[in-house]
């Protein structure tokens, strides 16, 4: 803790470097008393450096009693009276000593590195070439303790350049380091001579800490080169060093502890000098009764806690605990599916009116169509929609809740589809789409296709965010056949900003977007672990291959199955005829106001004929006396549910199709719709072709009957 003048109050100065030498003998308490006196002085005189040097004092003698959080808050007051002034070498000290504090007493590498290499650069600023090496050793030693070899050891290369400035701990260290480096590396015979001058060092330092972490680093050398016999001889050695330090330090904190409460007592004592000097010397006894009293009871104390805590172990290990957890765990789970399914359907029905009723807009108000409002209007309702989409498919995931089923499919015509459905999004950055399927892929294959487009989709799509005036290729190669089965290799890739080496790991994690501008409102960051976790039910895995600036590529093996005669039956299971010129009547049963209004505007621009009413019993009585092609069906409807509604409609003996539409998740009503009588469901908000589709398909299966 070597730090410079300050150069303007000699009296305090010479009170803050007393103080320094008291903290290095370990002296705290007297260090205390005389920095504090010091912060007085410094600051009724205004003098910034010395207030800085004051409170790194403080705080240095806070960390050597293991009072971190205290030590932390001085460190920073320090560290802003150091700022006030052009004094750098106190400002690379702070840091310095925050850099020990958190690497080596709290295990918070990451944050004591950050420390560290501030004090560096204000070391270079004063040209103290000394510290720098210092610090020097203790990011080496600091990254090799996170196990973070190959960046550690270009803080060795330099330590081991510039062992002029080292001293006989120092000199034990790097030798150790040495080691390490040299045994991660694998060169054993050089990195167990560094070991050995370690040892050698230490043995003739006084202070044995350093003894003691060569030996450790030493014997899980030895273990790991399998020369078990010597490696369990060292960590004898260490453990006999480490047991003498651990007493010396007991001992130390013992008196650090007693320091405390002969302050106290100290302050008393002279209290009652001034008042009652006859009682003085028995009340001194009397508190020092009190004192071990009290040191005595606290031991009680803690003997008790560590054998309750043991015990409350002890017991979480038992079955019933476990069975407790458990039924938690499982009552957690399903209170977050419900409140997800919940606030789901909650936030569709109010976004299928307002993405309706801006495509009407749009639509029907040529003059405002093109209002920058009204698009963004558009815009955020529909990403809404995809955040609420994409945590409800998260869930549905993550509760198993989703099966693959079985289609049968073109990859080319797949792959063209989502080109195609992309196409805005590839005309925005203008980038072009190329897409390359082998040959050799068997025209058609057996799968759950809506995935495998689901996974494109979001691959692709990110693609053509992330690049400008690129290329996106996805190309599709046989790579293997195994019977049936024919394994796809998928690669998207694009020529991008890439993603650096850092964030890489990260991206597939929920909601994480990385070098995302706050303005920059593209995504959810839901994209990417949807994608994991839709290959997951593949069995497969991503590949990531990505290079800051040169572009981003994802790939994945997915085996799908070709099998003609299975494939013709499948086909002849989904075989619509759609062809139809009629005008068909449909019959809407729908309780929102705007969601009326939607619908029919969708159903009508269809030249399909619509009529509205707004409960079940409404739709009971209008069917006594109007047949209707399809009927549409709200569920959650005022006096009476869509369920119960088409039940009595069942019972009137109207065969009408049925067609719930709904905000719920699919596959929570479907068990109730159908044993209600209803024919399919179709999820608002919907796409009006696939609305239509399902009308064709059960008008005409109806009517073939
Ligand atoms: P979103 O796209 O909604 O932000 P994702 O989970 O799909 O969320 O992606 C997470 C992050 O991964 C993105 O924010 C982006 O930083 C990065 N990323 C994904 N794909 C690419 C790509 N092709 N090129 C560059 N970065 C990408």
């Amino acid at each position: 803790m070597a730090q410079s003048d300050c150069g303007l109050n000699p009296k305090t100065e010479k009170l803050v470097k007393q103080a320094l030498s008291y903290f290095r003998e370990s002296n705290f308490e007297k260090s205390l008393i005389l920095s504090r006196t010091a912060l007085n002085e410094a600051t009724m005189q205004k003098d910034n450096c010395l207030i800085a040097r004051s409170y790194n004092i403080i705080a240095a003698n806070y960390n050597a009693v293991s009072e971190f959080d205290k030590s932390i808050f001085f460190y920073k007051k320090s560290l802003g009276y150091a700022n006030k002034t052009s004094n750098d070498s106190i400002k690379a000290n702070i840091y310095n000593n925050l850099g020990n504090m958190h690497c080596f007493d709290r295990g918070e590498f990451d944050q004591g590195i950050r420390y560290y290499k501030k004090a560096i650069a204000y070391c270079l600023k004063t040209n103290n070439l000394k510290d720098v090496f210092f610090t020097n050793v203790n990011i080496a030693w600091a990254y090799f303790d996170i196990k973070n070899y190959d960046e550690g050891y270009l803080f060795l290369k330099y330590v081991n350049n510039n062992m002029k400035y080292a001293d006989d701990s120092t000199e034990v260290i790097v030798n150790m380091l040495n080691g390490i480096y040299l045994s991660y590396k694998k060169q054993n015979d050089e990195a167990d001579a560094y070991f050995l001058k370690a040892i050698e060092a230490g043995n003739k330092c006084e202070e044995k800490t350093d003894l003691s972490n060569a030996y450790l680093e030493y014997a899980t050398f030895l273990n790991k080169i399998d020369r078990h016999k010597e490696a369990y001889e060292t960590l004898k050695k260490y453990n006999k060093i480490s047991e003498e330090i651990y007493n010396e330090g007991k001992l130390k904190k013992a008196s650090s502890a007693g320091i405390r409460l002969e302050l106290d007592e100290y302050k008393r004592e002279i209290d009652k000098i001034e008042n009652e000097k006859v009682e003085q010397s028995q009340s001194l006894k009397k508190s020092r009764i009190i004192v071990i009293l009290f040191i005595l009871i606290s031991l009680i104390l803690l003997f008790l806690i560590i054998t309750l805590i043991k015990n409350i172990r002890y017991k979480k290990k038992h079955n019933l605990e476990l069975l407790k957890a458990k039924e938690i765990a499982e009552e957690a789970s399903l209170l977050k599916t419900q409140f997800i399914s919940t606030i789901s359907h909650e936030l569709r029905t109010p976004l299928y009116g307002v993405v309706g009723i801006t495509n009407m807009l749009l639509e029907e108000h040529e003059e405002i169509s093109k209002s920058q409002h009204l698009s963004s209007l558009k815009f955020s309702a529909r990403y809404l929609l995809s955040l609420v989409n994409d945590i409800l498919q998260i869930n549905k995931i993550e509760e198993n809740k989703i099966v693959l089923e079985n289609f049968t499919f073109n990859i080319l015509d797949e792959i063209t589809v989502i080109k195609n459905s992309l196409s805005f999004l590839s005309q925005k950055n203008n980038n072009k789409i190329s897409i390359d399927v082998d040959p050799a892929i068997p025209e058609y294959l057996i799968g759950d296709k809506l995935r495998l487009s689901q996974i494109l989709m979001n691959l692709v799509s990110n693609a053509l965010k992330f690049t400008k005036e690129g290329e996106v290729e996805i190309k599709v190669d046989l790579v293997n056949v195994e019977g049936k089965l024919n394994y796809l290799n998928f690669m998207v890739k694009d020529n991008g900003i890439g993603i650096a080496a850092v964030d890489q790991s990260k991206i597939f994690e929920k909601f994480v977007q990385v070098g995302r501008k706050d303005a920059d409102y593209q995504g959810t960051g839901l994209g990417l672990s949807i994608v994991k976790r839709l290959l997951g039910l593949f069995g497969s895995t991503i590949t990531l291959d990505s290079d800051l600036g040169k572009g981003t590529s994802f790939s994945f093996v997915i085996a799908f199955e070709h099998d003609l005669a299975k494939t013709k039956s499948i086909i002849n299971e989904i075989e619509v005829d759609l062809t139809s010129n009629e005008i068909y009547k449909i019959l809407v049963v729908e309780d929102n106001l705007i969601n009326q209004l939607v619908t029919k505007k969708i159903i009508e621009k269809n030249n399909y004929a619509c009529k509205v009413v707004d409960d079940g019993f409404a739709a009971l009585k209008i069917l006594e006396n109007e047949v209707f092609d399809l009927i549409l069906m709200d569920i959650n409807m005022p006096l009476m549910n869509g369920f119960e509604t088409t039940k009595r409609i069942r019972l009137l003996g109207i065969e009408t199709p049925i067609v719930a539409l709904t905000a719920f998740d699919k596959d929570e009503i479907t068990d109730e719709a159908i044993t209600a009588g209803m024919n399919d469901i179709i999820i608002k908000p919907f796409e009006p072709v696939k609305l239509f589709k399902i009308i064709n398909f059960l008008i005409n299966e109806k009517n073939a009957v």
